[in-house]
């Protein structure tokens, strides 16, 4: 067992409460402006944080699980519709968590942009984090920007 690090554990819920979680062990954290994620979430675009999956649990209720396209699954609140998490099963060892879902949202700065090839036109976001078109150089555990 490692020495617990309470700074290191987020905790996070649906809007209704039917589902709580925690996790730990932060990978990274970066904006999607992806179809997929704007349809499914209704909005502009959606800031995710990556744990590994072994490190994520629901605390309270089970998530409906949609599939998002033949690779993606997304997990609901099927009463009040918030959006949780992404898996992908090209990177099964890793889950994403919506950011805006956890207690501390702010206590996440996200790194990245992904997907800025479908960011919609009137929608900026001031800032110098390095924008890939796609997933990104490295799709795997880390994405970083090439010096
Ligand atoms: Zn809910
Ligand atoms: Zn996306």
């Amino acid at each position: 067992m490692s020495v617990s690090r309470p700074q290191d554990i987020r905790l996070g819920g649906c809007l209704c409460g039917d589902l709580r979680y925690r996790a730990s062990e932060l990978i990274d954290a970066g904006y999607c402006h992806c179809r997929l994620c704007q349809r499914s979430s209704g909005s502009p675009v959606l800031a995710w944080v990556g744990f590994p999956a072994s490190r994520f649990s629901y605390t309270k209720g089970e998530a409906t699980i949609f599939a998002s396209s033949d690779t993606g699954r997304r997990d609901f609140c099927a009463r009040c519709g918030t959006q949780i998490a992404f898996r992908s099963s090209e990177v099964p060892d890793r889950i994403d968590v919506n950011i805006a879902s956890l207690d501390d949202p702010a206590g996440v700065e996200p790194e990245y942009h992904i997907w800025v090839e479908s960011q919609i036109s009137w929608f900026e976001i001031d800032d110098d984090l390095p924008r890939f078109p796609d997933d990104g150089p490295d799709p795997a555990l880390e994405r970083r920007p090439a010096e």
